[in-house]
């Protein structure tokens, strides 16, 4: 059974996994109208340049910037994945660089899921290499139990139990990011 006939379900299966349905679009969609609103008032008279972690994070950062009201730029970044694992590796390597001149400017950086905080605070230390004025960090999902390096985190959308999850821009080996909604393991506890 593919992803794609199930989209609109509680249940989907992915790689002959079954998965339940964990956080629903309007759920999704009102806590991303939220952030969006925070950065406009947060940024009133600046222009901040975001920086879109591929490939998770695709979905967020279009669904936030639509829901931004002040002018804003984007560019993006590609790290290394987990392949088709569930588990971190821990290995984080940078995959394609941003184009833009971030020198003196206001960057958000916007990731899908902040696990045990590796990836975060290695695109930090990367993106505060050329100066920028300002560096926020920006994720829809915070597995709060399992960050292991604290990164300073200013927009989280929600704080989840250690749970693997999917859909809305989140791979399981590629597939599954179409999924409008996001989705857990079955048999995983929600919090
Ligand atoms: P970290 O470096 O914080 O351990 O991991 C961050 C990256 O791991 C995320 O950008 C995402 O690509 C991936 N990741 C972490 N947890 C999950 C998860 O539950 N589901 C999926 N699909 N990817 C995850």
């Amino acid at each position: 059974m593919s992803t794609s006939n199930l989209a609109k379900s509680d249940i989907v299966y992915c790689r002959g996994e079954k998965f339940r349905l964990y956080l629903d679009r309007e759920t999704i969609a009102n806590r991303v109208a939220e952030l969006g609103a925070r950065i406009s008032a947060d940024y009133e008279g600046r222009v901040p340049v975001l920086i879109g972690v591929l490939n998770g994070s695709f979905m967020f950062l279009a669904d936030l910037l639509r829901s931004i009201e002040i002018e804003c730029e984007v560019d993006f970044l590609k790290l290394s994945s987990y392949g088709a694992s569930k588990i971190s590796s821990g290995v984080v390597r940078e995959l394609k660089k941003i184009d833009a001149d971030i020198e003196g400017r206001d960057v958000i950086i916007v990731e899908d899921i902040v696990d045990t905080g590796l990836s975060m605070q290695f695109i930090v230390d990367r993106i505060s290499e050329d100066n920028p004025s300002s560096v926020r960090t920006a994720t829809l999902l915070h597995k709060h139990e399992a960050t292991r390096v604290e990164s300073q985190l200013d927009y989280v959308g929600f704080r989840i139990k250690n749970l693997f999850v999917i859909g809305y821009g989140l791979d399981y080996g590629q597939l599954a990011r179409n999924l409008d909604q996001i989705y857990i393991l079955d048999g995983e506890e929600p919090q």
